[in-house]
Order: C-alpha cells, then structure tokens, then sequence
C-alpha cells in the first residue's frame, strides 16, 4: 500500500503488487459537529489547507509531503500532540479492507481489537480507506526556526525549557550543521548549530512569554518565530533531494550537559554534509494515555531521539555512525518508534511493540491476515497455529 511514499524504508515501494492509494483523497468535515470525517489523504498539506478556513486542525505531518495512511498507522507524534494527543489518539473511526476482501467500519465499540491495532501497529492489518479524526481548534499559531549556537550546555537547556514549556509549545530540535538554506546567514552555514523548529498552538496573546526561556538559552543565531496560520508551517520544508540516510531511532530519560558532549563529539567525528540528531521532549497529552491502550506503547518515554546521517559512498559506514551515537546515548529504553525504522530495522520489531504488545497484534494479525499478505511493512507475524 502507498500513501505518501514517506516510509524510510521504502516499505510502500518494492516487488509485487502495489496499491496506489494517493485518488482516495476527499475529505467531508463534519461542520457543527463534534467530530470530522477526514478523508484517505495521500499528502497531509491538502488536508491541512482544506481545514484551515475552519480553525481546524489534525496533527497530520509536519512535512507536507507524509501521507496520513502511513503516518497515521504508525502513531505520529508531531507539533500538536503534546498538546492534543498523538494522531492516533484523535482517530475515532475508520474503514479497513482485511485481507479476505472484506470492508469493516471500525471503532472503540465494533471491533475493537482490530481498531486497537491500527492505532500504532502500522499497515500489517488491511487496507484503510478512511479515517475519522476527531479535530482540534487550531487556527492561528506562533513559531519558525529559532537557531540557536550549539554547546552541551545550550543543548541540555532547550531540552530543559522544552520539558517545562506549556504543553502548546513543542520543539524539534536539530543539532546538526546548518543546511545551506537562503535565511541562514552564509558565514553560519555548514557550521553545527541548533536548528529548533518551534511551535505554540495557545493564546497568541501568550506566545511571546511561552517562548522567552529558549531565547534567553543564548544570543539567536537566526531568530524567525512569529505568528503563522498553523497550515504554513508546512511552508518551512525544505526541497527534498531524494537522498538515502541511515536512520537511529531512540528513547531517552534525560538530556543533561554529557548527553550534549556525546552529541557534539561524534558529530564532529563525521564530515557527512547531512548528520544530525534530533530530539523531541514529549510528554503532555501523548503519556496521558495509557500504554495498552493504543499499540504505540511507548508512553512514558520522556525524549525521543533521532540520529541520522546520509548514505554516501559508504553505506556501512553512515550505519555504523548513527548504531555507535545512539549506543553512546542509551539510558536502559530499549523501545523505538516504528515510524522512523530505516531498512537495518526489521529485526527491532519487539523494540517498537514492548511488553505484551507485539503478543497481542500478532493475535489480531493472526484473526485478519492469517497469510501474512500485508507483508511489505514493519511486519507483524501472525501468531503460529492460530
Ligand atoms: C521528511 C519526513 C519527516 C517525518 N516527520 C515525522 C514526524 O515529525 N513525526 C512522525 O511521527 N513521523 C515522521 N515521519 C515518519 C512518517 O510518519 C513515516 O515515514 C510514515 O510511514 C510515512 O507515511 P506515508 O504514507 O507517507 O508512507 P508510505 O511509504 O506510503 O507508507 C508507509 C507504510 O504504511 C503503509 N500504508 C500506507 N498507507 C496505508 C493505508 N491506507 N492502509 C494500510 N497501510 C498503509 C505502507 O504499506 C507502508 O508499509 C517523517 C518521515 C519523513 C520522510
């Protein structure tokens, strides 16, 4: 299945037969009442822009070109989910075509084991051919990039600040050279940095003083943050160049100064023209809800951290980079989210579904595609003699 074509993996590309999915693209909002009809969207930046006249919102892709089905499936944890929940936390209801042909409308009270799954264990278990969101009231927000110098203090400080920020704001930090885009200042580019992409989704009236603490962390390289319809942040993306990268997903407790140090220290050890790491604080709405209670499990994980760097001429070699940062970083949390696995990351199936989890979808997967035909993803096996 293809939605967006997003998959670090390349999971909706491959042999065999594909299905295209990017014609399922309307979308029906539910005016005046509580809840929207969010039609299959291939590309979350119609979507956002179909709802903005509205004052609505979903947390869909903070890149513009992320499909929902992919991004929705695996969880998405984005600028809004701090404040409203992850994705799957507002999906209400969706249509699904199991692997025998048959179309089930599914909810908390149809069904509900094969709704659980969806929520989080990926595209192992049918065709979704629509979501139901529950939507937000999102209209105006204020943010940009902030770029900030980097030392291990100014790391550990933005992670601080963004643990006890107001649940509206959220960063995504970027440790990483800065790319050689035309609003960085030239004598900067090249040179690593902290490139924060902030946002709070609260009262404007509110922002400035919300975002006091990260500016105060030091003299802004580049200080954009401003009042932005919540839709243009997809503005931001940057052309992609289609480029290959190794990818290291992870959970970690806490972000001090030595964190920082293994940070900068092995991002000096690299000359690749993209490496990075990237962390988000989570928290808020996202560890409110209970680990069983979707199949993304990873709830009270505190920051989620991602180290990537291109493939260039030496695919090993990017790998082994982003494997020895990640080691370096580990505090115990053996979990990782599914919807930033690379190709090296089938085996790390138990990571993304920890405990009881990953027994209880391949039950579900066992009930809805004994055959495993839904095999081109993160793959979930069905429980043997089911
Ligand atoms: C630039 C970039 C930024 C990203 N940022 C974030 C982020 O901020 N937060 C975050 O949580 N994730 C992020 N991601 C990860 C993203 O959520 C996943 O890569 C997601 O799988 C992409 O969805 P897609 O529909 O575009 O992908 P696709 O490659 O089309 O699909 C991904 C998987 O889902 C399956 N699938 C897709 N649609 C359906 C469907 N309708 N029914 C059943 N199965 C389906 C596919 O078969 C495939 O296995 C980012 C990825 C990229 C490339």
């Amino acid at each position: 299945m293809r939605s967006g074509a997003h998959h670090g993996a390349a999971r909706s590309t491959g042999d065999g037969l594909l299905l295209d999915l990017r014609s399922l693209n309307d979308i029906d909002i539910g005016r005046g009442r509580p809840y929207g009809l969010g039609g299959h969207r291939p590309h979350c930046r119609r979507g956002r822009w179909a709802l903005a006249p509205h004052g609505l919102a979903v947390g869909f892709g903070d890149t513009g070109t992320v499909g929902i089905g992919g991004l929705t499936l695996g969880g998405w944890i984005g600028f809004l989910s701090r404040r409203y929940g992850m994705t799957i936390d507002n999906v209400t209801a969706a249509e699904i075509v199991t692997a025998d042909g048959q179309v089930h409308m599914i909810d908390h009270e149809h069904e509900p084991d094969l709704f659980w799954a969806i929520r989080g264990g990926g595209g192992n278990f049918g065709v979704v051919t629509r979501f139901r969101y529950r939507l937000a009231e999102v209209s105006q927000v204020y943010g940009g990039p902030l770029i900030l110098p980097v030392t291990p203090a100014t790391i550990a400080q933005l992670a601080s600040a963004s643990a006890e920020a107001d649940e509206a704001l959220t960063v995504i930090a970027n440790v990483m050279p800065a790319p050689p885009m035309p609003f960085i200042p030239s004598a900067v580019q090249g040179q690593v940095v902290i490139v924060a992409r902030v946002r709070y989704a609260g009262d404007l009236n509110e922002a400035e003083e919300a975002v006091r603490p990260l500016r105060q962390i030091a003299a802004p390289v580049l200080d954009l943050l401003r009042p932005m319809p919540y839709a243009a942040l997809l503005d931001e993306e940057a052309p992609s160049k289609g480029q290959v990268v190794a990818v290291r997903n992870m959970f970690i407790d806490h972000l001090d100064e030595a964190e920082g140090a293994t940070m900068l220290e092995h991002l000096r050890r690299s000359n690749s023209w993209l490496r990075l790491v990237q962390f988000r604080v989570l928290g808020g709405a996202i560890s409110r809800i209970a680990a069983d209670e979707t199949a993304y499990a990873h709830r009270k994980s505190a920051i989620m951290v991602n180290v990537v760097r291109a493939v260039e001429n030496d695919e090993s070699a990017a790998r082994r980079w982003t494997v020895e940062l990640a080691e370096a970083l580990y505090q115990g949390d053996d979990g990782a989210y599914v919807n930033f696995f690379g190709p090296a990351d089938a085996h790390r199936i138990q990571a993304a579904y920890p405990g009881n989890t990953l027994a209880r979808l391949r039950r579900i997967k066992a009930t809805y595609d004994p055959t495993n035909l839904f095999a081109n993803n993160d793959n979930i096996t069905p429980v043997a003699g089911s």
